[in-house]
């Protein structure tokens, strides 16, 4: 009997159609999720991101498809439209956002936007009755980010973080090898997360008011989370310094931090993140064995070493594995293993980071 629930429960998040897991399951589905039907996805903001990941991840789901757009730009809407079958009606920019409210193809609106924008279509998206993913990091401040969780807890919305890591094999590895202790406990991280930018000057990565910070923001918080879902543990201090090699192009924000956190177990942790070095990489020793991702955050071709010897597990179409997880997480009502909770986690440590680079001290991250 259990097996066969568990078949069915497989074929249901397989095929997004009605099935006999989903009558079984029925009394837990959310009001909001109609069953049998994919749920509907609006991507706000057509960038980078939207364009290169998660719109080509979208046609691999099966819970949840591209049922909706939010631009400024109306030639992208055009474009969007005839690539990806997407009714004129389903089509906002960033003032009439808010009568989306009325679409019932819509049920989750995530937020692809710079980081500035984060916290305001949160909370409109949510207002307006929808369920959202926003997209790392989650907001310019741990301050913001609880304003965010508030908001979607008052409009009784789930909200999830775009932290598609916990959704990929290898990263799920690690956190099973650390959290379980499989080889002792881990007593030694060495992590960093970083690229080379070439890009435009004036682009909004590089404005702080836009983005909130440099590297550390878009690249670190990364390796911030890679040290604490392999522990399984919160950090309670942090130091950190920074080096800026080319202070012209980052005037406002940081090029390259480095920075020692410390853990409730006293684990030595080490992490550093960068405009200015290809960096992608989580080391750690336990007390009987060592594994390690490198390259360990990029969105493919991600690999690991237990002991020396190759990981050997797959890799996946994160954006869309992570999608399909929160569109499930609608139907049967339930908060997503990312939630904004953890979002703010890794905002509380980027906020004592800056703390610290004007302090010059160890800050306790609150
Ligand atoms: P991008 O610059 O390519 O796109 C940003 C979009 O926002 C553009 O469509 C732009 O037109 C729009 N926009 C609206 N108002 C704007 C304004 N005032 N200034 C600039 N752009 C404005 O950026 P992106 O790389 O797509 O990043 C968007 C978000 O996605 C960021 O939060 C970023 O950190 C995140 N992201 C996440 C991942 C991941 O792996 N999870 C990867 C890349 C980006």
């Amino acid at each position: 009997m259990k097996a066969a629930i568990k078949t069915s429960r497989r074929d249901f998040i397989k095929t997004g159609s009605v099935s006999a897991a989903a009558l079984l399951l029925g009394s837990k589905l959310s009001a909001f999720a109609a069953p049998g039907k994919k749920l509907g996805i609006a991507l706000v903001g057509l960038g980078g991101y939207s364009g290169g990941q998660l719109a080509p991840a979208l046609q691999h789901t099966a819970n949840c498809y591209l049922a909706g757009i939010v631009t400024g730009t109306p030639a992208k809407a055009k474009d969007w439209a005839a690539k990806y079958n997407i009714p004129a009606k389903n089509i906002y920019n960033y003032q009439n956002f808010d009568e989306i409210a009325t679409n019932k193809d819509i049920d989750i609106v995530y937020v692809v936007l710079p980081v500035s924008m984060h916290k305001e279509f949160t909370i409109r998206a949510a207002r307006a009755g929808k369920h959202v993913i926003c997209e790392k990091p989650m907001a310019l401040n741990a301050s913001d980010c609880r304003e965010m969780i508030a908001a979607c807890k008052k409009a009784n919305r789930l909200l999830s973080i775009g932290y598609r890591l916990h959704f990929e094999p290898h990263n799920q590895e690690v956190m099973r090898l650390g959290q379980k202790q499989v080889f002792g406990k881990v007593n030694q991280i060495d992590t960093g997360n970083g690229f080379t930018y070439n890009g435009d000057p004036n682009a909004w990565r590089l404005k702080k008011a836009l983005s909130g910070g440099g590297a550390l923001m878009d690249m670190g918080i990364y390796s911030i989370q890679g040290s604490r879902y392999t522990l399984g543990q919160e950090p309670i201090a942090v130091k950190a310094r920074q080096e800026k090699t080319r202070p012209e192009l980052f005037r406002e924000v940081d090029e390259t931090i480095y920075w020692e956190l410390k853990f409730p177990g006293g684990a030595k942790v080490t992490g550093k993140s960068s405009y200015n070095n290809n960096w992608s990489y989580l080391d750690l020793t336990a007390q009987k064995g060592k594994f390690k991702l490198e390259p360990a955050f990029g969105y493919g071709g991600l690999d690991g070493t237990v002991n020396g010897k190759p990981m050997n597990v797959p890799n996946n179409i994160q954006q869309a594995a992570q999608m399909d997880d929160f569109a499930n997480c609608v139907r049967l009502n339930k908060q997503s293993r990312v939630p904004g909770e953890e979002g703010l986690k890794d905002m509380k440590v980027v906020d004592a980071i800056y703390r610290s680079l004007a302090s010059g001290k160890w800050e306790n991250i609150v």
